[in-house]
């Protein structure tokens, strides 16, 4: 396909630029995807403010890393994928051949990129256009609409990797959630959806509290004006909560996740507040040696979680219905994510569809 396409590109801080760029060329295993919706996720706002920087050299390029479209041209070895197959997009570029993909941890390849962020040879999908590897694009099955679809591949298949496969979820087992942004949200819906018993949502917003309850949670603890851990205690009694995930991620909610699970209980962490990649955190760890506590961290997801997001989404077990609700044209794109940065109203998340 010798042609341009429109494109939303970085070029540093500031807003994406809306250009004319040339379509990506299709090599032997990749697939072309016309792009047919895409999430608004919470890291453009900080890609916008060079909180997550680019690294040197790769920029310009395309946005976005959470979308859905229809494959429209395969490269010659591509044979799980025909032309007009819709699916979802993976961001994580990974080898499939180093230790950590044939363990199945492809989330941590050693070859591992982003496609909004550093990949080599492959770009966002905030574009009429986006070229992936063969192996990045999930195929839907009938009946997931399209700005549904888009959000799997990050906020659905993030929680999930945080709840089920880090936080090792089982049934009747209690989890809070601290923080209910789109990954918080989609980690109380998981943690029903796998049966847990008591499901905590915790957050300073009574939009996402409410929502939350809509989600799953069977309760929720207002941080405003309630001391969390004292809180949790009540609900779950002597032996504290089992998970916490923390989508957070600050000193104040490490902590306080530290001391609201009970003995051997697990706190992940899926989300640093601002700058903490930079500056570290002073958290007092003592709990992790008086009760055993597990301290631990979660990162994007596996090929795996995304093609197990995609059959719950797909056989009505995990409800997606309620998760858009904003739905703007393309060419809006950055005011999408102004409306995400202002907060100002009831967000869970945004997409943007052509
Ligand atoms: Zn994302
Ligand atoms: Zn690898």
């Amino acid at each position: 396909m010798d042609k341009t396409m429109k494109a939303f590109r970085w070029h540093g801080k500031g807003k994406l630029k809306l250009e004319e760029v040339r379509v990506p060329k299709v090599r032997d295993t990749d697939v072309l995807i016309e792009v047919n919706a895409m999430g608004i996720c919470g890291s453009e706002v900080s890609f916008r403010h060079d909180m997550i920087p680019i690294p040197e050299g790769k920029i310009p390029r395309v946005g976005g890393h959470e979308f859905a479209g229809t494959v429209v041209e395969r490269g010659p070895k591509v044979t799980q994928l025909n032309q007009g197959d819709k699916v979802s997009a993976r961001y994580t570029i990974s080898c499939g051949d180093c230790t950590w993909c044939n363990r199945g941890m492809d989330n941590l390849c050693t070859n591992r990129g982003s496609i909004e962020y550093d990949a080599l040879g492959y770009e966002g999908g905030f574009a009429e256009y986006c070229l992936l590897p063969a192996r990045n694009a999930f195929r839907l099955p009938d009946g997931i609409p399209m700005e549904q679809a888009a959000i799997i591949g990050c906020a659905v298949t993030t929680a999930l990797h945080a709840v089920k496969v880090r936080g090792g979820l089982k049934t009747a087992e209690s989890v809070a959630v601290c923080g209910l942004g789109g990954i918080g949200l989609h980690a109380i819906q998981w943690a029903n959806v796998l049966g847990a018993k008591k499901i905590i949502g915790v957050d300073v917003n009574d939009f996402k509290l409410r929502t939350a309850t809509k989600f799953g949670a069977s309760e929720t603890i207002d941080a405003r004006d309630n001391d969390t851990v004292k809180k949790v205690h009540e609900i779950t009694g002597v032996d504290g909560v089992d998970i916490v995930i923390d989508t957070v991620g600050s000193e104040r909610t490490i902590d306080q996740a530290l001391r609201s699970v009970g003995p051997a209980g697990r706190v992940v962490v899926v989300g640093l507040q601002g700058g903490a990649f930079i500056h570290p955190l002073q958290v007092n760890l003592s709990p992790i040696l008086w009760y055993e506590t597990n301290l631990t961290g979660s990162i994007d997801h596996t090929r795996d979680d995304h093609q197990l997001a995609i059959e719950y989404v797909a056989s009505q077990k995990y409800d997606l219905s309620k998760s858009v609700t904003h739905k703007l044209p393309f060419e809006k794109l950055n005011e999408a994510i102004d409306i995400l940065e202002e907060g100002k109203q009831d967000i869970i998340r945004i997409v943007c569809t052509r």
